[in-house]
């Protein structure tokens, strides 16, 4: 099932039944494009043309942040409930582990990357990596996208910050023949230890993101989408 939020068709079910939609795909060889969105990325689109375009392209929309399940409320929608993309990865990696699928990651700082990739191997001993790059990478030489058409990974996770992620899925989908290409944003950096997730009572009271701009108050710019996505949401209700 899917619920429009603004402009963008989200995925409304539970994160179970998304884990088992994407494993059909896995199994399918389905080519996927999962886009992890929250109210920032919501209103981006809303701004920018070439965004939405790439955005109504992908596959999946995840609901990554708390605001669009609350903009799912005052628009009387139901999206059953938030699934953080770094929780959406590591259900995919255990999967990867189990069923011995390739994956590939591409993104973050160099240093990131090598300490979530050793953090990786210790805790999932039969992961099958087979091949990564850090994300300070001029693309136009399409390196990765050859390694990737070579590799044939099951899953490339993709970590360079929207729009950055989704505008390189978007070019090299289109040119290989399978994988679920996901982008999950600052996943690797908490994944390497470098960035702390916010403690689950923060998580449970829906404070994630309070957490974040306390840790890194650079962030705050980020969340000054937020009264604007609100006002938006209050607007576009009106018109339904
Ligand atoms: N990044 C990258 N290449 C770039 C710009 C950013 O690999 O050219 C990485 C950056 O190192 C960080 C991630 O992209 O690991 C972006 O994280 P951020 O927290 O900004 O993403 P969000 O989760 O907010 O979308």
């Amino acid at each position: 099932m899917r619920v429009k939020i603004l402009d963008l068709e989200f995925f409304s079910d539970s994160k179970q039944e998304l884990l088992e939609d994407i494993f059909t795909r896995v199994k399918n060889n389905q080519k996927t494009f999962i886009i992890t969105a929250n109210a920032e990325i919501a209103m981006y689109a809303r701004s920018n043309k070439d965004y939405l375009e790439i955005a109504k392209g992908a596959d999946l929309i995840v609901p990554d942040g708390i605001g669009i399940i609350k903009g799912a409320k005052i628009q009387k929608k139901h999206i059953k409930e938030r699934i953080p993309g770094i929780e959406l990865m590591i259900n995919l990696i255990e999967h990867a582990n189990y069923n011995n699928e390739k994956v590939y990651f591409y993104g973050a700082k160099e240093e990131t990357l090598n300490k979530m990739i050793s953090n990786l191997k210790l805790k999932y001993s039969s992961l099958n990596i087979v091949g990564y790059h850090h994300g300070y990478h001029d693309d136009s030489d399409n390196k990765i996208t050859n390694e990737i058409k070579t590799l044939k990974p099951d899953y490339i996770f993709v970590a360079k910050g929207c729009p950055l992620q989704d505008d390189w899925i978007n070019k090299v989908i289109k040119e290989v023949d399978k994988g679920i290409f996901m982008g999950v944003g600052g996943s690797f950096d908490v994944i390497s230890g470098n960035v702390k997730r916010a403690p689950k009572v923060w998580q449970n009271l829906n404070l994630e993101w309070l957490y974040r701009v306390l840790s890194d108050p650079k962030r705050i710019n980020r969340y000054v989408a937020l009264p604007k996505f609100v006002l938006e949401v209050i607007k576009d209700r009106r018109n339904i």
